[in-house]
């Protein structure tokens, strides 16, 4: 069989001012899918494998990814969807489709860009199976549900489950086209907003919720089941919170495990939420801890989440509350990346860093010190994280400061892996206090960290939902109203 394979993932944040452009994916098409994408632990390495194994042939479609911002333009989802349509037609005859999406991609305009390209995957296929893999923060709709066969989300918080999640998908595809099962899916939205600090699978409610699919899948009763804790910062209409089912032919046992699952979900709800410290305290209980290292985890400027990762609220904080611990940060700061070039390795540097981007949040902070190294910013991702992914930094120089020592970025940074860090020669181990701009993803990557600490700073990624300019999502929903 001829099985269309395609990629492309974008998480959005409505609230982040950078908007995200069309170069922003590193989108390869055809052939050079294959080249990029086989043989890496993600969604669509998975695919590869799983279909080649069987021996089917993966007709690779479309492979792209893009760091979270803001809204797509419309000339460029536009593009993207011009680019998905030739792709599709050019493909023809297809047998099937396994296509893997983030969930949560909005463009100006356009709320649901995943459901929309999914509708436009049934209008080219006709009536032949379509299986979609999803982030586990999708914000799942009528559209994705109604356009495909079955939904497969990610199983895991922090996200090591991409290359499974592929398998999964792949797998029960199969299973569909030789008829063994058909695929009846259920859902429920709930009004429901949660943020992602407490939102681990490996304990805590998010746990809760997904064993409580797992019984049903234990006994019979469904295929897979999916847990859908939407990224928070996502200002649309048909936004919360869902779980899904998908059983062998009944409707009734995919209804009942989809509510069974969102009970549990509503009932947990006030657990998702934990203190963070304001950056005093963080800093002066990471400095007062035996053993290193400790992990700053900065929630509210996370590059995952959508923040543009330019804050430098933490910088004299350690100075100040932590003057003889080492400690090791990343800012995204592309004029600084350009001043350090110009002075040299070696050279001394004495400007204002961070707050180039998110000028509500943040302001520039002084810096003085050496410049240590100049690099172009690319790697593979060498853990649990999407391995053997390719990531592009841009330039990147490595600053230091008395006992900080700082990566600058020309471009945002994946700080859920400390490949940020390796990349450029540095071990987080090797410091007392390491900053994290990540949400939770980073925890199955920082293990050998001695504790992690969340911090609360002002961003575009905070942990209090409450504070956010909401002007879409459908009220009453909680935790914004009483309910
Ligand atoms: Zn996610």
């Amino acid at each position: 069989m001829r099985i269309g394979v395609g990629y492309l993932l974008q998480e959005t944040n409505t609230f982040s001012p950078v908007e995200t452009r069309w170069e922003d994916f590193g989108l390869v098409e055809g052939g050079e899918v294959i080249d990029r994408w086989r043989g890496t632990e993600t969604e669509i390495g998975g695919f590869f494998d799983v279909l080649e194994g069987a021996g089917h042939e993966a007709v690779p479609l479309f492979a792209g990814w893009a760091m979270t911002a803001g809204n797509l333009s419309s000339a460029t989802f536009e593009r993207l969807t011009s680019m998905i349509g030739e792709r599709f037609e050019e493909a023809q005859p297809l047998d099937a489709l396994l296509i893997a999406l983030h969930g949560s991609m909005s463009a100006h305009g356009v709320d649901d860009c995943d459901g929309q390209i999914i509708e436009m995957a049934r209008q080219n296929l006709g009536d032949k199976t379509i299986v979609v893999t999803l982030d586990l923060h999708a914000n799942l709709t009528t559209k994705m549900v109604h356009s495909s066969n079955a939904i497969v989300s990610y199983q895991t918080y922090p996200h090591v489950d991409m290359y499974s999640t592929g398998v999964s998908a792949a797998e029960l595809l199969l299973r569909s086209l030789k008829e063994e099962v058909r695929l009846v899916s259920c859902f429920k939205k709930l009004p429901l907003i949660v943020g992602p600090e407490n939102m681990q699978t490996t304990n805590g409610p998010m746990e809760e919720v997904f064993n409580v699919g797992y019984m049903a899948r234990k006994r019979g009763e469904v295929l897979t089941v999916s847990a859908f804790g939407v990224q928070p910062w996502l200002d649309v209409g048909e936004m919360g919170c869902a779980t899904l089912a998908v059983s062998d032919k009944s409707l009734e046992l995919a209804d009942n495990c989809a509510t069974d699952m969102a009970h549990h979900f509503w009932n947990l709800r006030e657990k998702f939420t934990i203190p963070l410290l304001r950056p005093r305290e963080a800093v002066t209980l990471a400095a007062s801890e035996d053993r290193g290292p400790v992990v700053l985890a900065e929630i509210s400027d996370a590059p995952t989440a959508g923040a543009p990762g330019d804050s430098a609220e933490l910088l004299l904080p350690l100075e100040q509350y932590a003057p003889d611990r080492t400690a090791l940060i990343w800012i995204r700061d592309p004029m600084v990346v350009m001043q350090a070039i110009a002075v040299g390795v070696g050279g001394k540097l004495r400007t204002a860093i961070g707050g180039g981007f998110d000028k509500t949040n943040h302001t520039p902070v002084l810096f003085d010190g050496a410049v240590c190294s100049v690099t172009d910013g690319q790697f593979r991702f060498t853990g649990n994280y999407n391995k053997g992914m390719l990531n592009n930094m841009g330039t990147t120089v490595v600053l230091k400061s008395k006992k900080t020592t700082i990566v600058v970025t020309e471009a945002p940074a994946n700080m859920i892996s400390p490949d940020v860090y390796f990349s450029q020669g540095l071990d987080p181990q090797d410091y007392h206090i390491v900053v994290v701009k990540s949400c939770n993803s980073f925890r199955s990557e920082y293990k050998f960290s001695s504790r992690v600490i969340l911090v609360d700073t002002p961003g575009i990624s905070p942990a209090n939902l409450r504070g956010l300019p909401y002007e879409r999502v459908p009220r009453p929903i909680y935790p914004l109203d009483p309910m």
